[in-house]
């Protein structure tokens, strides 16, 4: 099998584009459709300042690595420590290792001193682990894209987890889920960072495929709170199928609700309310990082969580830090 471009050996097939690619000509189509993605959908403008929320697993380092070479923007990355045990500490080893070895600035946010760690949170609710902890790292993430002053928050989502959740959020009828899927959520100043999903149109073979052809570090361990639920099993199955049958079928899904999400923002975001204690985006008076924290820790942690951004920002450290964080907040 020859690549499509040159006369090299093809290492990847992709069948939406019927393309079968040698390494180098993989990476370079990989490269352009990132930049595609990001001038299609209006992510960001060049020389723009992003941080990239890394968990150290094959999805965000790709991300990381592709961004990194495009030269779009300049870079912060940013792990949260979730303090899962053995999970999380070859987590952050994984994201020091990859951003030292790219000569990237990166900053580990690790708030466990705090009470801000997930099984201890998981301990006091009976809340899902994963739903917990994906609410501290948006939390977190846009509060400290947000208090440095980048432009926006790049997350590794791919197509074929997108698609997914489009499809569970309808058949749940959960519309406010559904409207919020987006490849871009645009900033709401002061309260909300600009969300960007560069991989949007990205499979997840793709990402596999260039994270071990380019040897990049990730964490390839499972955290112990994994847990696929029998609607999203079904949903995934159903969605590969129809993937197999018609390649590109994905894509075509993800682009039909992105062009219906994107001209429903202007509505969603009318009125943004500021949260009561931490000053964040909110839907009631109180935040859900800040309302959840009181009732497991006994205090609201917005507040706590935007001091130590600014302070480990300003402070420097042995971490290599960007940005000129602002003298005060709340
Ligand atoms: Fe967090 Fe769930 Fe992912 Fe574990 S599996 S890192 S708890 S979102
Ligand atoms: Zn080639
Ligand atoms: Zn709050």
């Amino acid at each position: 099998m020859k690549c499509h471009y040159c006369d090299r050996e093809a290492v990847v097939r992709l069948p939406y584009a019927k393309l079968n690619l040698c390494r180098e000509h993989f990476a370079e189509y990989l490269l352009r459709k990132l930049e595609r993605s990001v001038e299609r959908y209006k992510m960001f403008g060049k020389g723009s300042k992003v941080v990239v929320g890394v968990s150290g697993g094959k999805d965000s380092v790709t991300l990381t690595k592709l961004l990194s070479e495009s030269g779009l923007a300049k870079l912060l990355v940013v792990h949260v420590n979730l303090s899962i045990g053995e999970y999380s500490r070859i987590s952050v080893e994984t994201v020091r290792r990859f951003s030292v070895e790219h000569g990237l600035d990166y900053l580990i946010v690790d708030l466990s001193e705090y009470g801000i760690s997930i099984p201890e949170l998981v301990a006091k609710t009976r809340r899902s682990p994963c739903s917990v902890c994906g609410m501290v790292k948006r939390y977190v993430l846009n509060a400290l894209t947000l208090d440095l002053g980048y432009d926006a928050l790049a997350t590794a989502h791919h197509a074929d987890d997108m698609a997914v959740y489009i499809v569970k959020s309808f058949l749940l009828q959960d519309y406010d889920q559904l409207y919020k899927i987006s490849p871009v959520n645009y900033e709401v100043p002061g309260l909300a960072a600009r969300k960007i999903k560069p991989l949007y149109e990205f499979y997840e073979f793709e990402i596999e495929t260039f994270a071990k052809l380019y040897g990049l570090p990730f964490v390839s361990v499972k955290c112990p709170f994994k847990h696929v639920g029998w609607l999203e099993r079904y949903v995934r199955e159903l969605l590969d199928r129809a993937e197999e049958e018609s390649p590109g079928f994905k894509i075509s899904l993800l682009r039909s609700h992105a062009r219906r999400t994107l001209s429903m923002r202007s509505a969603e975001q009318a009125k943004p309310k500021a949260c009561a204690s931490c000053g964040l985006i909110s839907s009631g008076t109180e935040c859900s990082f800040c309302r959840f924290t009181r009732r497991a820790l006994g205090q609201p942690m917005g507040l706590v969580v935007r001091r130590w951004i600014i302070g480990e920002a300003a402070a420097g450290g042995t971490r290599r830090v960007t940005g000129t964080p602002p003298s005060s907040v709340g």
